[in-house]
């Protein structure tokens, strides 16, 4: 069976203008697979800037790959047209931050999920398509009775975004590419919408590229995590072990940033959130990270770092664990675990 889709040497340059020849490196060689057989949750997790936005707009179709290939079912999504093009779309669904954004105000949510049934003609009368919204927002759920026929200025932050969940749903996506989904929502609602996402993966067999800063999140819905860092991986893995025992000093850094609620837990290295280093960025030719790490040696700014494979299912960018054999062709493929 072919791969659902599979990143192949992606690298995406940003250049400033059009005789500009330097630009800036937004994603770097990236490889790694989802296979339609089993589905996963994967969390892609940085800072601003490194790379996980850019990621989220390639896997849509949204914008090229400067250098290699995403495929989608074996096909370069540059190259589907027609029937095929249809089904990407159909199959591959976002839900974006900001949950108003989608919503015409002047329209109440029955017309937000009607568009994508006539668009894709999902139902052949109006009783089908009634139905179908039924199932998706209880799916999420969302009792029908209480959402459809309202105006979106009716319902709450948390009650939208489960509705662009639904949305989504309502297509029978094979990927769902959920970009900072609770970032702008209450506290007190983002376990349902997480919860929302994990009901989609579990019943539904959805695969979900969860797209976050946030790691307390990413722990407690992903099967998986790849960590950027300026447009590279730095760790990699299952999210048991990159979250409780990181490889990566950004990670641990990452991590020692979290006001986690137990306070006997210790994570990372003593002093990393707050010492910076004192070597200076030359160039970029280096460990992207070495501006930042107080492990950071010469050696660290003269290439930069392979990954790692310090155990099964954990690779870590880092000259610490040059002990351990370095992951053929940077490919995650076999490290991330469904
Ligand atoms: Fe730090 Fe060097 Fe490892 Fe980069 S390669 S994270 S600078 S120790």
């Amino acid at each position: 069976m072919a791969n659902l889709l599979e990143f192949r040497n992606v690298t995406k340059t940003y250049t400033r203008g059009f005789f500009s020849e330097a630009g800036t490196t937004a994603l770097a060689d990236f490889s790694m697979v989802l296979k339609e057989e089993d589905p996963t949750i994967l969390t892609v997790a940085g800072e601003s800037g490194s790379g996980k936005t850019t990621l989220a707009m390639l896997l849509l179709g949204f914008i090229d790959p400067t250098q290699g290939q995403i495929l989608y079912k074996g096909e370069d999504i540059r190259n589907l047209r027609g029937d095929a093009r249809m089904t990407f779309r159909r199959e591959v669904q976002a839900v974006f931050q900001d949950p108003f954004a989608v919503f015409n105000p002047f329209y109440t949510v029955d017309h937000l999920l009607t568009v994508p049934i006539e668009k894709f003609k999902l139902a052949k009368s109006k009783a089908e398509a009634r139905s179908k919204m039924d199932e998706a927002l209880s799916a999420v759920g969302l009792r029908p009775e209480d959402i459809l026929g309202r105006f979106p200025h009716q319902l709450s932050g948390g009650q939208r975004q489960r509705i662009n969940v639904a949305r989504a749903l309502l297509l029978k996506p094979k990927v769902l590419v959920a970009d900072e989904p609770v970032s702008m929502v209450d506290a007190s609602l983002r376990a349902n919408i997480l919860e929302s996402l994990r009901g989609l993966h579990r019943d539904h067999g959805v695969s979900i590229v969860y797209i976050t800063h946030d790691l307390t999140t990413a722990y407690h819905v992903a099967n998986s995590i790849v960590v950027l860092y300026k447009g590279g991986v730095m760790e990699a893995g299952d999210i048991d072990s990159v979250i409780q025992k990181p490889e990566h000093p950004y990670t641990q850094l990452l991590i020692d940033s979290i006001p986690w609620p137990d306070l006997d837990r210790r994570w990372g290295t003593d002093g990393l959130s707050v010492k910076e280093s004192e070597l200076s960025d030359k160039g970029g030719n280096g460990c992207r990270f070495a501006p930042r790490c107080p492990y950071a040696k010469d050696e660290c700014l003269t290439a930069s770092p392979p990954l790692h494979r310090v155990k099964e299912t954990q690779v870590a960018s880092c000259i610490l664990h040059q002990q351990h054999p370095v992951l053929p062709s940077a490919n995650l493929t076999d490290v991330l675990p469904v």
